[in-house]
């Protein structure tokens, strides 16, 4: 295997079948979302003071998901490594959805009546903006929330499947498939964290972030399971589960203490009292450290994905390089939205906490 592989495997014209298996899988979504059972959390509160709620059931709907596909495939009623074995035609037909979704988007929400926070069009008048960053907030069709999809750990499961059937799985691709699987089970575990997110409470639903979540994201992993042949010294090992838990540690630690902070303000962070800027930001634990060491934390985590590959070749290092260029735009934008929110309060912030993701560095 390698990265010759990932253009040469499979046609990217789309066939039924294979749209077959994207709706399959997109319609499993929207049901087990819909009617699984699950926490109800109130998201953040909009400008508008109103909020969302949402059921928190994903990790249920990932399990059964997996049990399913677990059963279809010894039952021999479909293959494990369908996925590998077609990623390119699905990653057509999955940017061909994303077109069509965000086109849908864009028509639904320039006639929305609505006048929540929610719901409101924000339409600029060129078509290429609205229809790249959307026009609302959270957007629904038939009654789907769909900012909450995410089919990378099938691709990998999928993957390491066909590394078994080829007997060419090694310790970097089982670190590979470790990471990653407790990183998305993580991501469901501590689903309710991301109703305070960025991209929940701030982006709104056009092309870029459903290509990112169906498309982007998933298939730049593949980038980096597929050309995961490389065989690790032990040290090497250990040293890369290291910049995984540092990484681990910071993203989780600082997404936690900000979810804990946004709920109960008063709430001791490293065993202490709060520094609280204003009375609403926090100063204190990761975000006393830098503005955004929850980037940091994600950063290295996305490295470790990488490691694992070795340095034959920088194809796997994509993933990491193309975060990192997201994310310090992404704190730039965020750095501009709070600047413009919190005014006085902000900049006193940004006083006593000079860096914005790396301390001493940047
Ligand atoms: P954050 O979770 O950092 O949210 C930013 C918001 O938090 C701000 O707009 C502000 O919102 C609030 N905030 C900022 N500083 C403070 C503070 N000191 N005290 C209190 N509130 C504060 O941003 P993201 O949604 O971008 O990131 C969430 C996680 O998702 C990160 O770990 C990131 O790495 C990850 N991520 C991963 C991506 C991937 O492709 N792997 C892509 C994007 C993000 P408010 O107005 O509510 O106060």
């Amino acid at each position: 295997m390698g990265a010759g592989l990932i253009f040469n495997e499979s046609a990217f014209v789309p066939s039924w079948s294979g749209v077959a298996v994207l709706l399959a899988y997109l319609g499993y979504l929207a049901i087990a979302g819909s009617f699984l059972p699950g926490k109800l959390v109130a998201g953040a509160a909009l400008s508008d003071g109103t909020r969302i709620n949402y059921r928190c059931n994903g990790l249920l709907s990932l399990f059964l998901l997996i049990i399913l596909l677990g059963t279809g495939v010894s039952l021999k009623l479909m293959s494990p490594t369908v996925i590998a074995d077609r990623g390119i035609e699905l990653l057509s037909i999955t940017l061909g959805f994303s077109l069509l979704v965000a086109l849908i988007l864009y028509v639904t929400g320039c006639k929305s009546r609505h006048q929540g926070s929610s719901l409101k069009p924000h339409v600029t008048g060129n078509f290429i903006h609205d229809w790249w960053f959307g026009v609302q907030l959270n957007p629904h069709i038939l009654g789907v929330d769909l900012n909450w999809y995410d089919g990378w750990l099938l691709i990998n499961l999928s993957i390491f499947s066909k590394s078994l059937q080829n007997g060419d799985a090694n310790l970097s691709m089982v670190l590979y498939q470790l990471f990653c699987a407790i990183y998305t089970v993580d991501y469901f575990v501590y689903e309710e964290y991301m109703t305070s997110t960025w991209d929940i409470i701030a982006e709104r639903l056009g092309f870029m972030l459903v290509f990112g979540d169906l498309v982007w994201v998933p298939f730049t992993f593949r980038l980096v399971a597929l050309d995961n042949q490389v065989k690790t010294t032990k040290a090497a090992a250990i040293a890369n589960c290291l910049v995984f838990l540092i990484g681990y540690r910071v993203f989780r630690g600082a997404n936690m203490q900000k979810h804990v902070f946004k709920k109960n303000p008063a709430t001791p962070i490293w065993g202490k009292p709060p520094k609280v800027i204003g009375g609403k930001l926090l100063a204190s634990g990761y975000w006393g450290l830098s503005r955004h060491c929850n980037y940091l934390g994600d950063l290295l985590i996305a490295l470790s994905f990488s490691l694992p590959c070795g340095a034959t070749s920088v194809v796997p290092y994509f993933y990491p390089f193309y975060l990192l260029v997201l994310l310090v735009w992404r704190e730039r934008r965020d750095e501009a939205r709070c600047s413009q929110k919190y005014k006085e309060t902000w900049a006193e912030y940004c006083r006593l906490v000079p860096w914005r993701i790396l301390p001493y560095v940047y």
